[in-house]
């Protein structure tokens, strides 16, 4: 007997909703089904292991229709009424904006079957001995039927005047889940305009790319498409270093090569509160060409259960945006919609804790690692606040004394009058800015980057110790030379009058064993300013402005 049973409320109007403003990529129903599919096989897991899972796809191309069948738990006539359907009579009541919310809080799960199908049609069993129960919908229809097909009739199928798809159905299933005790099928009629879902070539990558890890076998025909066991969920300790080389491979999409793969990596499992796995990878190579300022796309891969979900996360601030990484999530639901993945609470737990772990990561003593990225980390004292200290551990500078010096260093060997750091923006260590510094026997650094005079500015101190630019006016208070005022005035206005675009004149040993030095006021553009200006770097910084 055939019952037919409402959506009981605007199923229609609900589908076009989800249909033209949710779902932009339509390839996810796939991923939708099969991860059904795979809880389903996780479910029956539960109470018994004499089977052997799998999850299985077939198309027959002149019917239009793609088969999606599983040996997972299976559902009776109640709980398919229960669960295929709900969606639609809890949520229409609802604003659109909730509806949109609770979407991107949930997913749409099953109903993205009308993403490329016209018509759903469900063929499953509880329990061997168990009547079939088929389950029908048009995607243009308000309502759906559902009818039990008796255990001996299904045999005999040709007698009854079953309806042609039922027919096929039921004769899939015997073929292929006859011995399951219990099993799924979904069969989808796609429509003219979605064609490509009928090709194995295309059903094969989405496999690929959205349910490759997926811990059941999912077979395409005879053929087994998906990988199944993610690196990250296996054992830490049995993982060599050649799966973490694959890895690395597949997710930046490269041939590996020693000179240009990765300095580390690290794998980060947390459980508890929050529980994820995270393997990230510093490059040995930038990514980010400063130039023209493109970020490469796809650095960080999300995976919510091993379900992949995008690559468009944005985790790391744009200056850390070299790092490759992977997470997956057992807290995130499959989730739908981008804007509420990067809103999301748990995303937000999740990046701080990888954050502390990739800072926890940078190696000072790493020469090489500070030779590719030393832009991006000035850059992120530009704009992270909360990590310029960190990051400022990790510079490293010439100096008059020393060819490669950290402020920590720096700090260590300061005169015991000293309180400040100098630095000079410039190469030339016989500049009279500096020449009275080195008579007292300091070490002065020297910034030949146009970035670092911009940095310093956000930075303005290491550890308590000021940093003091020599270039500057303010520089000479440290060398005054308060001698014989009366000459000094009079000195002053003679400058002064020859010179007369100078502000001000003052006198200090700052410039040593020469007459005088030009310096610029507090707040005027220094030399270095001004090759920032004409190198444009002042406009790679607006990436790192918002
Ligand atoms: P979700 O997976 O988030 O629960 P879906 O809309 O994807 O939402 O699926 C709704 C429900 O339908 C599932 O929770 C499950 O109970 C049932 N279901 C869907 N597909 C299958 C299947 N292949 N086998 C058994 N039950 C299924
Ligand atoms: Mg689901």
């Amino acid at each position: 007997m055939t019952e037919i049973i409402s959506f009981g409320a605007d199923i229609q109007q609900l589908l076009q909703f989800f249909i033209n403003s949710i779902y932009t990529n339509k390839e996810i129903f796939l991923r939708e089904l099969i991860s059904n599919s795979s809880d389903a096989i996780n479910k029956k897991i539960i109470q018994q292991t004499d089977f052997i899972p799998k999850i299985l796809i077939n198309t027959d191309i002149e019917k239009r229709t793609l088969f999606l069948s599983d040996n997972g738990i299976g559902m009776d006539k109640e709980e398919i009424k229960k669960n295929i359907g709900t969606i639609a009579s809890s949520h229409t009541k609802l604003q659109r904006e909730k509806i949109e919310e609770l979407i991107g809080q949930f997913g749409v799960g099953f109903y993205s079957v009308y993403l490329v199908a016209d018509k759903v049609s469900i063929l499953t069993r509880k329990q061997l001995g168990d009547k079939l129960v088929f389950w029908e919908s048009y995607s243009n229809q308000q309502s759906y039927s559902l009818t039990c097909v008796e255990e001996q009739k299904e045999q005999e199928e040709e007698e009854y005047g079953y309806e042609m798809q039922m027919k096929q159905m039921i004769k899939y299933f015997y073929n292929h889940h006859r011995k399951d005790s219990s099993a799924t099928l979904i069969a989808l009629r796609i429509k003219n305009n979605c064609s490509e879902y009928l090709t194995n070539e295309r059903i094969n990558s989405i496999i690929k790319k959205h349910s490759d890890f997926i811990q059941f076998p999912i077979y395409n025909g005879s053929n087994k498409i998906n990988s199944q066991t993610p690196l990250w969920c296996r054992n830490k300790e049995e993982i060599q270093e050649e799966d973490y080389r694959q890895l690395y491979k597949s997710i930046t999409a490269t041939q590996l090569n020693p000179e240009t793969d990765y300095f580390s990596h690290q794998f980060i499992n947390t459980e508890g509160n929050l529980n994820f796995k995270c393997i990230f990878f510093i490059p040995k190579k930038q990514n980010f060409n400063f130039d023209n300022q493109q970020i490469i796309k796809g650095n960080v891969k999300l995976y919510v259960k091993k379900v992949f979900i995008t690559d468009e996360l944005e985790i790391f601030p744009d200056y850390l945006n070299f790092i490759k990484c992977v997470i997956d999530s057992d807290d995130l639901p499959l989730n739908i919609s981008r804007e509420f993945i990067q809103q999301n609470k748990i995303i937000a737990q999740i990046k701080k804790v990888i954050l502390k772990k990739v800072f926890q990561q940078f190696n000072v003593s790493d020469d090489q690692f500070y030779f590719q990225y030393s832009k991006n980390l000035k850059l992120g004292i530009c704009s992270d606040d909360d990590h310029k200290q960190q990051l400022s551990n990790l510079l490293k500078f010439k100096s008059v004394k020393q060819k490669q010096i950290t402020l920590q260093q720096y700090c260590d060997n300061l005169k015991p009058e000293q309180k400040e750091i100098f630095f000079y923006c410039g190469n030339d260590p016989e500049s009279p800015l500096i020449n009275g510094l080195l008579q007292k026997d300091y070490d002065v650094l020297l910034f030949d980057e146009p970035i670092d005079e911009h940095m310093i500015q956000v930075l303005r101190d290491y550890q308590g110790k000021e940093l003091i630019n020599c270039g500057r006016i303010g520089c000479g208070k440290f060398f005054e030379d308060k001698q014989d005022q009366e000459k000094q005035k009079k000195i002053k206005e003679i400058i002064q009058k020859k010179h007369n675009y100078l502000e001000d004149v003052q006198f200090s040993s700052q410039s040593g064993c020469y007459p005088g030095a030009v310096v610029v006021g507090q707040y005027g553009w220094t030399c270095g300013m001004e090759k920032i200006m004409n190198q444009q770097v002042l406009s790679d910084n607006q990436m790192f402005e918002h």
